[in-house]
């Protein structure tokens, strides 16, 4: 792969002020490591063990969201098949007082399932699916990705609660909260959670369920990575096989109204409605409304009537369609390089559109994109700020996506340089709370605006799980010893 050269490429062209990651550096954490120890792990593992020299290593050390900030060069990925080999793994890590990355999905925004020099525990091969249609269960290997969960419990009519893109890993949404289709309706993805089996900083397998370490069971939904590394989880599902869903396209020179509008129909919107609203372009510049009708079918139509009449949408695609055709593999086109940076709005203000829409008409690239995900309704607003750690459950409230994906390498420091400054120019429209999920900042203040009120009941927890803040790739949650 050429994107590290690309970048450096660039910035040394452009006089960019992107750091260069652990390549560049002279010397590793894992150098100073024996090479029989290193071979004494890889021994040890069912799983693979990726080192900077293997053909297989460009490939694996690639997350999601791959820009000069989430590029990083790890001198250790292990690709774990078994909890056993997770264990083995954070040994490993302790031992050598290496920095320590757990991937799921490799989804996260600020890259934080990868790290430079240290050791990235890769749970992605643990994909073991086991869906008991009786009870309503699934209990799935903490490397599953969303579609394949839905592949899975589908042929049941049965549906787990996730987030509305395929390919994010369970382990991570769920973490740290989880919001999508049917939040609604039946909460969060961490609402929805049973039981998890974690590994935890000592290397010890511990379940965590509402008898078993019932406050580890707390501050794991919603709490992030902080406390150990989930093996497998297991979920209520829900019956469901169609809905009414699909694409109303409008164009921009309606985009503000009916973002004005989006907002007061969604306010009176029932539970099982989610819609999501984009301004991006297809060539020409539009607004997209991706809804989702989780409720009768024969009412979905009168539903969002609404969204069919205020303004003429120039594409309609919503009909009844099977839940999974959501949940398809792929998603994510075919972007080389993707940044992502997002805030929480507790409404949506008419200023607030208004910098939307003129930063949208600033956007440097056709890949760049400003999106309104998860309006805040229903039952995940109906839980209780702590009655887990995911404490972001006001209604009316939105997360705002600003996303650039672009391909020329050239346009880096101009795409990221646009993304940054409409997120500061929605900084005062918002409370400053952050969904751990959504992180555009990290450090102790953002930690605590992630975890808000739950903060000092994590913080005792984190103390007692990881009081040497092993796990800190993370929405991370400073134990008082460290
Ligand atoms: C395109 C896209 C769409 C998204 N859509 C939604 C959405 O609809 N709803 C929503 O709520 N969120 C959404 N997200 C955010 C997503 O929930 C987070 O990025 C989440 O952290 C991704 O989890 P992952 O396992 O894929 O990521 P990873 O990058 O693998 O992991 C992220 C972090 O989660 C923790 N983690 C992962 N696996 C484990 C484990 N097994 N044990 C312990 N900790 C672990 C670690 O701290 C890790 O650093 C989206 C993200 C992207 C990129």
């Amino acid at each position: 792969m050429s994107t590290r050269r690309e970048f450096i490429k660039q910035a040394l062209i452009s006089g960019s002020t992107f750091a260069l990651s652990g390549a560049c550096r002279f010397g590793r954490d894992t150098d100073r490591i024996d090479a029989a120890a290193i071979g004494k792990l890889r021994t040890s593992l069912e799983g693979q063990l990726i080192l900077p020299d293997d053909e297989a290593y460009d490939a694996a050390r690639r997350l999601f969201f791959w820009n000069p900030t989430t590029e990083k060069s790890p001198g250790i990925i292990a690709r774990c098949e078994r909890p056993d080999d997770v264990a083995r793994c954070v040994e490993f890590a302790r031992q050598h007082d290496l920095v320590l990355a757990v991937r799921g999905g490799a989804h996260s925004f600020l890259g934080w399932s990868t790290c430079d020099d240290g050791l990235v525990i890769d749970v992605s091969p643990m994909k073991e699916i086991a869906v008991d249609p009786g009870n309503r269960t699934v209990r799935a290997g903490s490397g599953v990705v969303a579609y394949e969960l839905v592949e899975a419990t589908s042929p049941h009519d049965l549906v787990p609660v996730l987030g509305e893109c395929p390919t994010v890993g369970i382990s991570g949404l769920t973490l740290g909260g989880g919001l999508g289709w049917l939040s609604g309706k039946y909460g969060a993805t961490c609402d929805n959670l049973l039981s998890a089996e974690l590994m935890t900083a000592d290397g010890q397998s511990i379940v965590a369920n509402a008898t078993e370490n019932p406050d580890l069971f707390w501050a794991i939904r919603g709490g992030g990575g902080n406390f150990g590394i989930a093996t497998s989880l297991a979920y209520r599902l829900h019956p469901l096989s169609a809905v009414f869903a699909g694409v109303l396209t409008y164009r921009l020179s309606d985009a503000r109204a009916m973002l004005s509008f989006y907002r007061d129909f969604m306010a009176e919107a029932p539970d099982e409605l989610q819609a999501v609203a984009s301004l991006q372009r297809d060539g020409d510049p539009l607004l997209n409304l991706v809804v989702c009708f989780s409720g009768d079918l024969n009412d979905g139509e009168k539903i969002i009537r609404p969204l069919r009449t205020h303004a003429n949408p120039v594409r309609d695609t919503v009909q009844p369609r099977a839940y999974s055709d959501s949940f398809t593999e792929g998603a994510g086109g075919s972007w080389t390089f993707s940044h992502i940076k997002a805030c929480y709005l507790e409404s949506l203000s008419e200023d607030a559109i208004d910098v939307m829409l003129d930063r949208f008409a600033h956007a440097p690239d056709p890949g760049a994109a400003i999106g309104l995900d998860h309006y805040m309704h229903g039952a995940v607003c109906r839980v209780a700020f702590d009655a887990t750690a995911f404490e972001l459950r006001s209604p009316g409230a939105l997360h705002v996506r600003i996303l650039a994906l672009w391909n020329d390498p050239y346009v880096t420091a101009a795409i990221v340089e646009w993304s940054e400054e409409t997120w500061n120019a929605l900084q005062s429209h918002s409370a400053g709370r952050i969904y751990a999920n959504y992180p555009s900042t990290e450090g102790q203040a953002a930690a605590k605006a992630a975890y808000g009120g739950n903060y000092s009941r994590l913080l005792a927890i984190k103390n007692k799980y990881d009081p040497s803040n092993i796990f800190r790739r993370n929405q991370n949650i400073m134990p008082s010893s460290a």
